[in-house]
């Protein structure tokens, strides 16, 4: 039993210029284990971003084009427990040996074994005895092995003898292209505007983007309602709205229209009145400022205006709070809710 989920394919893994080299090395190793300059592989990143999508598809190719090789697939949590479980029962060296004749380790998480001094000792001979012998080893991390705290100096730089490759949070193509081949494999149909909204608004992580697509299905289905963008925004809170801060786009825009005694939707209107245009580029700075919003995802909200527009919108305000002193306190004044709400 190798533990490997066979869903997770090259085939549904959406190649962008957020994961192009980890890509495209997890693809030369899979299709060469073992002898390729790629050994080990070392994928790292943040939560959600593809790790053990990837390595598992490294594993699934191998396996099958190679029927008779010993792939494993294990969670470095898992290869602790098992590792203290064969101390307290006297089974090391069991565990040594079937480590020992793997053809192909994956082990994922890497940065488990912090502090774990015992398991690290073991995890070096094996590593030496697979590397030695011309087997292919594959590792994720969440962080590049420099910044890995508490692993032993020699694991690290044996870490490093291979490639190491990143992967980033996903550009908005990559967010595009994954929604359709989502939409492609559970054969559900979403409206062009609300696949964009959403590749626009869960900017973060892809395992995010996931759980607001399967909320938006599920309630479509719940409610009986077509998918719409009422419907996207509906679900976009459920997911979104816990885990980030409170002060959100949306709270911003209310806030300031308030402030400014301007209406909501003319945030996001062409007119260029000189109270809206002020109204919507103090906005557009606080969004900037207290969300984790890209450039090109604020000008979005705002009406589809483009990156260009939101960075002299900030560079405008932030002169304004240098000259004027009434403006300034204005900005003070709003500063101070957004920081109250934002804890
Ligand atoms: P990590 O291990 O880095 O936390 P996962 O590999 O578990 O992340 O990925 C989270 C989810 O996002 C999984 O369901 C995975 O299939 C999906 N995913 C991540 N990257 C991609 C991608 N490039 N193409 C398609 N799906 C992806
Ligand atoms: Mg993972």
């Amino acid at each position: 039993n190798s533990q490997l989920n066979p869903a997770y394919t090259f085939e549904n893994y959406i190649e962008g210029d957020c994961n192009r080299l980890a890509r495209s090395a997890g693809y030369a190793v899979a299709n060469k284990p073992g002898t390729t300059s790629f050994n080990p592989l070392m994928i790292y990143g943040g939560v959600g971003l593809g790790k053990t999508h990837l390595v598992q598809a490294i594993g699934n190719q191998i396996k099958n084009s190679n029927p008779e090789k010993f792939v494993l697939y294990v969670s470095s949590e898992k290869f602790v427990n098992q590792f203290i479980e064969s101390l307290k029962t006297n089974n090391v060296q069991d565990f040594a040996n079937f480590y020992l004749l793997v053809d192909i380790l994956i082990i994922d998480d890497v940065q488990f074994l912090s502090g774990k001094e015992k398991t690290q000792e073991m995890f070096f001979h094996i590593f030496n005895h697979l590397h030695q012998s011309g087997k292919q080893i594959v590792m994720t991390s969440d962080c590049p092995p420099r910044d890995l705290k508490g692993l032993e100096e020699r694991l690290l730089s044996r870490f490093k003898w291979g490639l190491t490759a990143d992967l980033q949070s996903p550009d908005f193509e990559t967010r595009m292209a994954i929604i359709h081949k989502k939409m492609q494999s559970d054969g559900i149909d979403i409206p062009d505007n609300v696949v964009e909204y959403l590749a626009y608004s869960v900017d973060t992580n892809v395992r995010e983007l996931e759980g607001v697509l399967i909320s938006l299905i599920a309630q479509s289905s719940l409610n009986r309602k077509e998918i719409d963008l009422e419907l996207a925004k509906q679900a976009l809170k459920h997911i979104i709205e816990d885990v980030e801060t409170e002060v959100n786009l949306d709270f911003i825009q209310k806030t300031v229209a308030e402030y400014f005694q301007v209406s909501l939707d003319s945030l996001k209107a062409k007119t260029r009145k000189k109270e809206i245009v002020t109204a919507r580029q103090v906005a557009m700075y606080f969004a900037k400022e207290f969300t984790s919003h890209s450039l090109k995802s604020i000008g979005y909200h705002f009406g589809g205006r483009d990156h260009s527009t939101v960075i002299h919108s900030v560079q405008t305000v932030s002169d304004l709070i240098d000259t004027d002193k009434k403006f300034k306190a204005s900005i003070q004044e709003l500063q101070k809710k957004f920081k109250s709400k934002a804890g």
